[in-house]
Parts: C-alpha cells; sequence; structure tokens
C-alpha cells in the first residue's frame, strides 16, 4: 500500500495500530491473498472511520478476529486492509443477577469465559482449540460446536449488537436484555453474515449457568443403523442432554482409542453428555443405558479428563483437521435430522468408490455434518465428490457448504452451493448496506 495512503491510515486508528509488516499482512492472508496492511481500532468509532475512509477510495476490506476461520467462503475478488478487532474489548456493561453483558467484539471467547466463570455463568459454546477465536468472529460465522444440541447456536444468545458499515455510521440493533423493543432485527441480518454487510463492533449476550456436574457416556453403536435406531430413541427419552454426537468409526478411533480397541473395527459411536445434579445425571445413565441394551449397543461411562479431551477435539473438528493434513478438504452439511444417517452412509459410498479417505462428526440431533476427505488426488476429484454429495444434500432438504480447501479446490466448486431464490433478496441487502462493495468482495454467497 501507498505510504500515502498508510499516513491517511495512521491519523484514523493511530500509527502503532497500523502497519504494513509482512509477518502481519501473511497472518490475515486469505487463500494465498495478502493484504497491503493491516489496521487494529481501538473503538468502534475508528472501524467505521476505517471504513468510510476505505469506501472513498475503492478499497476492499476483510473484517477479522483471531484469523481462525478467515478461510470459511470463496476467494476474495480484491483485499487491500485486514481491519482487525483485537483491541476492541471493554465490557459495557455486565449484570451478572439478569444473565446479560455487553462487550467489544473483539475480545476472545477463552477470555469472556475466564470472566463470568467466578460468577458461576457461561457462553455456552464448546470451546475449540483456536482459543483465539473473537466474539465478533463467532457470530459472524454463526459458528457452534457439540453444544448445539442443547443451547443452539449464537443467533440463539445474541441479543443485540453494534454494527460499524461502510458508510462509516455506527447503528445499535436490538438491545441489553432479551425482551426488547419490536422492529427490525437487523442483528439477525448479520449473524452468519461472514463479515459482508458490516463490522460487528459490540455484541449483547444472553448468558447462562454453568451446569453443576457434567458426565459423558459413550455408545459403541456398531453401524449406522442401529445409529439411528438409537438417536429416534435418546431423543424420545424425557431426558436433557448437553452434547450428542456421532463420530464414524475413524474419529472415533482418532478421538479415543482406548474405548475402541483394534479401531476402526469397531465401528462408529454416539458420544452424548448430560449436566445438572447427581440425581439428573443418575436418571440419565440409567435411561441411555436401558436404551443402549435394547438397540444392542455397548454402553460406557466415561471418566471427566478423558472426556474433556475428546469433546475439545470434537468442537475443533474443522479446524484440526484442516492443520493437521494439509491439502484436506473440510465440508458441512446441514438437513432434516432424519436424513443425516442415510447422507452419512452416501458419502462415505462414495468415497470408498473414489479411494478418499472420510472423517465424519456429526450432530444427529441437530441434523448438522462435518466431513474431513483426505488422499485426493487433485482438485478435479474433490470438486466432483463435493457437487455429487451436495446433490444428495440438497435432494433431502439440505445444504452443503465448503468449510476448508485449497484455492485451487474452491476455483472449480461453489464453496456456499447454487445460489437459492431468496439470493436476489440478497443481492439487494448487500447494495444496500456495502453499495460500493468495501467489505469482503465476492466471499459471500453467489460472489457477492
Ligand atoms: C464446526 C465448528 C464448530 C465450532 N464451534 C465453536 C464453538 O462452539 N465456539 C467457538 O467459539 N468457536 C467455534 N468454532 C470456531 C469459531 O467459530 C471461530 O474460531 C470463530 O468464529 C472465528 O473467530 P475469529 O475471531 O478467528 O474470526 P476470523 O477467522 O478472523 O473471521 C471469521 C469470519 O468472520 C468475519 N469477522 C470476524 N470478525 C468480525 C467482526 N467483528 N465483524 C464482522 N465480521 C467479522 C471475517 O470477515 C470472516 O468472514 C467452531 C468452528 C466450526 C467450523
Amino acid at each position: 500500500m501507498a505510504e500515502a495512503a498508510l499516513t491517511e491510515l495512521a491519523g484514523i486508528v493511530g500509527e502503532s495500530q497500523c502497519t504494513a509488516a509482512a509477518s502481519e499482512r501473511e497472518f490475515f492472508a486469505v487463500d494465498g491473498l495478502t493484504p497491503g496492511c493491516v489496521v487494529y481500532p481501538d473503538s468502534a468509532e475508528q472501524a467505521a472511520q476505517t471504513l468510510e475512509w476505505a469506501a472513498g477510495r475503492d478499497l476492499a476490506v476483510i473484517a477479522c478476529g483471531g484469523a481462525t476461520k478467515l478461510g470459511i467462503g470463496n476467494s476474495p475478488r480484491k483485499y487491500d486492509i485486514a481491519l482487525c478487532t483485537r483491541n476492541i474489548t471493554k465490557v459495557d456493561y455486565y449484570e451478572p443477577s439478569d444473565l446479560t453483558a455487553g462487550v467489544g467484539a473483539g475480545m476472545a471467547l477463552t477470555d469472556f469465559q475466564k470472566q463470568l466463570k467466578p460468577d458461576g455463568l457461561w457462553l455456552p459454546l464448546d470451546l475449540p482449540g483456536c482459543a483465539k477465536g473473537t466474539l465478533g468472529g463467532v457470530v459472524a460465522t454463526n459458528a457452534s460446536g457439540p453444544l448445539r444440541h442443547f443451547y443452539g447456536a449464537p443467533r440463539d444468545m445474541v441479543v443485540g449488537m453494534q454494527i460499524a458499515t461502510p458508510e462509516g455510521k455506527l447503528i445499535r440493533t436490538g438491545g441489553r436484555v432479551v425482551k426488547n423493543v419490536a422492529g427490525y432485527d437487523l442483528g439477525k441480518l448479520m449473524i452468519g453474515s461472514y463479515g459482508t454487510l458490516g463490522v460487528i463492533t459490540e455484541v449483547n449476550l444472553k448468558l447462562f449457568p454453568l451446569p453443576a456436574e457434567c458426565q459423558t457416556f459413550v455408545l459403541s453403536v456398531g453401524t449406522l443403523d442401529i445409529a439411528r435406531d438409537l438417536r429416534r430413541r435418546i431423543l424420545a427419552l424425557p431426558i436433557e442432554l448437553l452434547r450428542m454426537v456421532l463420530l464414524d468409526a475413524e474419529m472415533a478411533g482418532i478421538a479415543h482409542p482406548g474405548l475402541q480397541p483394534g479401531r476402526p473395527a469397531c465401528g462408529p459411536q454416539i458420544w452424548l453428555e448430560a449436566g445438572g445434579s447427581k440425581s439428573v445425571i443418575d436418571r440419565t445413565r440409567k435411561e441411555l443405558e436401558a436404551v443402549s441394551r435394547a438397540a444392542g449397543a455397548k454402553f460406557h461411562s466415561c471418566e471427566w479428563e478423558a472426556s474433556e479431551k475428546v469433546w475439545k477435539m470434537i468442537s475443533d473438528f474443522a479446524n484440526w483437521f484442516g492443520k493437521t493434513y494439509p491439502g484436506a478438504v473440510v465440508l458441512k452439511g446441514t438437513m432434516p435430522i432424519a436424513h443425516g444417517e442415510e447422507f452419512q452412509s452416501f458419502a462415505q459410498q462414495e468415497a470408498q468408490n473414489e479411494k478418499i479417505k472420510l472423517v465424519v462428526v456429526s450432530l444427529p440431533g441437530v441434523g448438522m455434518l462435518e466431513l474431513g476427505l483426505l488422499g485426493l488426488q487433485n482438485a478435479a476429484q474433490a470438486a466432483g465428490f463435493v457437487s455429487r454429495i451436495r446433490k444428495v444434500a440438497e435432494e433431502s432438504g439440505g445444504a452443503l457448504t465448503v468449510i476448508s480447501a485449497t484455492a485451487e479446490v474452491k476455483a472449480l466448486v461453489d464453496v456456499w452451493g447454487g445460489p437459492e431464490t431468496t439470493f436476489e433478496l440478497m443481492r439487494k441487502l448487500k447494495a444496500a448496506w456495502d453499495p460500493e462493495g468495501v467489505l469482503a468482495p465476492g466471499r459471500f454467497v453467489g460472489s457477492i
């Protein structure tokens, strides 16, 4: 970036918070594209001014938090400035008795949880290995882990937010409490929009009490048919589970080899977590033991330390899989609950035919699956596999998105899937919010 432009930016955010150093630019690179500079605004006002400045000069900005999930989305058409929120961490208010807080979007989720714990509270999102993920990034991606089974996604926890727009305005939407003023809820539009409509500068959150005790149970199910049967039986039980995950045989072997001697021949496992008082946990154990016996599955209780490791691994699946196996592709499928096992079985059959190694982690009570692909011969094989299983996901009323892939694969297959019937509305919204195309141009659905 030209020296004069950097000087102007430094005039907005301060000289020490604006850099063109190669190491920092590379940290925020997306699909091999490195921004011309990185800015670290201290406040929402500085973030809004940076956007307005960029819009006036036809420059493209990508909002960044901890850079743990910047790879999600199409490759950007243009990328001049990485606007990192890591300095916007002020706690605007924190009311433990009301279970609410308003926090700067750059605060890392891990740091936020540390502040809540002494009061026996938390934001019930499973903490993945990527401890640097910020609240803004979590909300912008609406990402959730296995706790989604009971608590829902960030969309269910955000009651309001502040947004910086490319026009240089700061907008407040929603409120501080769960029941707030009626009208269009612009916050809902921002959640899951991957930073393409505005930069989230503050989030107002609903907090939850930490469960008194937690206990993990593992059901070795042997086959996907038994997994389907058990999913139905478990969801019909009069118990509430915090997490419910189906691991395919590969993932079960990787996650906890001790429980799966001779892996992966022992087959898939369902991991479940109960939370609450001792009597709630005892009742859950009895109910689960009974359904396991009835379905022909093996039942184990898992001690805390071992189960914590596995839950972290499962929550962070997309991240560690992509990092552990360079060149791997990670996909996310969402579909009606009833179709999950059938879709998984189809994907496994396709992978076997193509000699691709497939690892699957799914949330059978939610209808979400993550699929890791290894041993791909080339980008064309990856793209063909994605297209075939995407068709099946779509036919069952679902969708399939690419979470992590090389730029070569992204060039051959649409990351988000074909634009839906709502696309025209999305295009108009993008044009209204970001008429100059400043924010992450090309990254979202239909390359908007
Ligand atoms: C299946 C799965 C489960 C996960 N489960 C959890 C979980 O339970 N809990 C959890 O904390 N994390 C979870 N994560 C990871 C977590 O979502 C990411 O680490 C986090 O969303 C990214 O935060 P970041 O600050 O690193 O954002 P970045 O990687 O820097 O950015 C991610 C996206 O958000 C946009 N963005 C970032 N900040 C802003 C902002 N302030 N305003 C507007 N747009 C912005 C970026 O432009 C980009 O599109 C999960 C991820 C996956 C794939």
